[in-house]
């Protein structure tokens, strides 16, 4: 039983956006691709983890970001089988990798990356000092899954918590057979959900404004900005996808709402923001049909609705 989906966080869907609507540096690309590589990752584990037979008896709990003593740490998947908390960091890693005579991981021309065993045993102590503190007991395994094929570590130390590709399927039957849900673990599961904090992730994008970002509606399928507007259609050029002006421009107020959260959603501003739409008439009807407007005369702007 998963407790929390998983979905892509707040900074990847930003990263989406700025990366179609402006020029991101070398760096920046860099990032935002390993980001998306995490994420894709993180859903072919789940994949494997949710075609183990039985795993529905299992707590799951997915991208928690906690913090114990001022400092945070993330957990990509946590699994609650009877009294033991297993922890995994799921790594894409793609390639050839080496540790050196320091124990230093390297890419094979030799550019250094975090250590991730390093990582691992950081957050599985701050986990066990937090629950700790909370009076919640429980043993605590961790793991490193390496998920992607393609990877390979050389001059790997034995005995190291780590699952490479090809040992998958046996550390599967090392895990414990899932039984009936207890009442008392949903309860447990739920607690260290609630430990849940949110980060705003606008302090790590690249610095944008209103005016150095392309406006226009995003395709609906190849999420290209070359879409035109013709009686009611959306028609992308890239891959001839259309769709209803309807749900182009409602995908767009999201977008703008996640990138400037402090503007306010009014017709000139969505009509500007869609900017291949003419008529400020199609904007406003679109408006008026899903959102509650707030009047303030001249100020007048419709409220935020709840999936923003
Ligand atoms: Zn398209």
């Amino acid at each position: 039983m998963v407790i929390n989906p998983r979905s892509e966080s707040k900074e990847l869907k930003l990263y989406r956006m700025l990366n179609r609507r402006m020029d991101l540096s070398d760096e920046e690309v860099q990032y935002y691709w390993s980001l998306e590589k995490g994420f894709e990752g993180e859903i072919q584990f789940d994949a494997w983890l949710n075609d183990l037979p039985g795993s529905e008896n299992w707590l799951i709990l997915n991208d928690l970001l906690l913090e114990y003593n001022r400092t945070t740490f993330q957990i990509d998947s946590l699994l609650l089988a009877d009294e033991t908390l297993y922890f995994f960091e799921i790594k894409n890693f793609e390639g050839d990798f080496f540790i050196d005579e320091n124990g230093r991981w390297l890419t094979l021309t030799k550019k250094e990356i975090k250590n991730p065993l390093l990582q691992l045993e950081r957050s599985k102590s701050l986990l066990r000092q937090l629950l700790q503190s909370l009076g919640l007991k429980v043993a605590i395994k961790s793991k490193i899954i390496f998920i992607n094929p393609h990877f390979q570590l050389y001059q790997a130390p034995l005995c190291q918590p780590i699952i490479f590709p090809t040992q998958l399927k046996r550390f599967s039957k090392q895990l414990p057979k899932p039984l009936m849900i207890k009442n008392q673990n949903i309860k447990f599961a739920n607690q260290i959900a609630a430990l849940h904090i949110e980060e705003s992730p606008y302090k790590r994008l690249p610095k944008y404004t209103y005016d150095n970002i392309k406006k226009g509606i995003s395709c609906g399928s190849c999420k290209s900005l070359n879409v035109i507007y013709k009686i009611d259609t959306l028609i992308c050029i890239n891959c001839a996808y259309k769709e209803e002006v309807e749900t182009g421009v409602l995908r767009s107020i999201i977008e703008f709402k996640l990138l400037y959260p402090d503007n306010k959603i009014t017709t000139t501003s969505i009509h500007e923001w869609c900017r291949i739409i003419e008529s400020k008439k199609t904007i406003r009807r679109i408006l008026s049909k899903h959102f509650t407007l707030v009047p303030q005369g001249r100020t007048s702007y419709y409220a935020d609705p709840h999936f923003i």
